[in-house]
């Protein structure tokens, strides 16, 4: 059994999941074409933002590569601390696997949770996973089609980094994935243009007007709230951030993330002064080139 039988085995399980939830796509489109039309945080036009529906239209070629190439260095990395690459390996191993399933679970969501919380922190203060992670904040306009505009890099390295303890410590990766779905669902309706808080929910969920705060401009309160499906961590190392008055201003500080799909997959690899114009460079140095904390 090799490596490649090993990456087709997970792989392959994704692949089914992500059929499965493409079969959803126009029950999600009709629920959130109706639940903004109700309760928009602001006033949209009709017309979608076209660079958001071609990170859609591409995003199953992506979800496929990164996929791959995410099974592939978890198992690479996994091989040097002597987890072996077979077929069952994500399945689950070793001492984890003999807890009763229900915490089997409960830890995967908690440690999930808490992986998920430092790589998006991470990409915030690392300068070149922020060069990545900065197409995803570069939308001006926050609504659910918002959710897919990733770099691909961001996407493998999200994926590596939430993945990778869980597969050291032997949980059951597979069963990790059956969680996708919820926080698919998760990510969607934090960026929804929804005026919704959850009342006195808001500080268990993510919900839209606390990842709206995230993609605020750094000066209007915006590089916090990290979490992705409940902001327990964001409590734990103090980044919740949920005052009472609306979110203000979204976008990058000081950096001239272009529009297009193709030149954003560029951006990350050409220099800062190749990516700024010369009015945006001077203003970058009265502005902090990425949001600061
Ligand atoms: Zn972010
Ligand atoms: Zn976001």
């Amino acid at each position: 059994m090799g490596i490649s039988d090993a990456i087709g085995a997970h792989v392959g399980s994704f692949w089914a999941l992500e059929i499965a939830s493409l079969a959803w796509f126009p029950s999600l489109l009709f629920f959130f074409w109706v639940v903004e039309k109700i309760r928009p945080f602001v006033r949209q036009g009709p017309r979608p933002n076209a660079t958001d529906v071609k990170y859609w239209l591409l995003n199953p070629g992506l979800e496929l590569m990164t996929r791959t190439a995410s099974a592939f260095v978890m198992l690479s990395l996994a091989a040097l601390i002597g987890v072996r690459a077979k077929l069952g390996i994500w399945h689950g191993f070793g001492p984890v696997m003999k807890q009763p399933h229900w915490l089997i679970l409960v830890e995967m969501v908690l440690l999930l949770e808490l992986t998920a919380y430092w790589s998006h922190r991470l990409c915030h203060t690392v300068p070149w996973l922020w060069r990545f992670h900065a197409i995803h904040h570069s939308a001006k306009r926050l609504n659910w089609l918002s959710a897919a505009r990733f770099h691909p890099v961001n996407q493998l390295f999200t994926r590596v980094s939430n993945m990778l303890p869980l597969f050291c410590l032997g949980f059951p990766i597979d069963d990790a994935m059956k969680l996708f779905p919820f926080v698919a669902f998760s990510a969607l309706l934090a960026h929804a243009n929804l005026n919704l808080r959850f009342g006195p929910f808001s500080a268990l969920l993510v919900g839209p007007v606390y990842h709206r705060f995230h993609h605020t401009l750094s000066g209007e309160g915006g590089n916090k709230n990290f979490a992705g499906f409940c902001p327990l961590f964001d409590w734990i190392f103090g980044t919740y951030y949920m005052p009472a008055e609306d979110p203000g201003a979204l976008g990058v500080d000081g950096e001239d993330v272009p529009d297009d799909v193709l030149e954003q997959f560029a951006y990350p690899f050409r220099s800062e002064t190749e990516s700024a114009p010369e009015e945006e460079l001077h203003q970058a140095t009265a502005l902090p080139s990425r949001p600061s904390w």
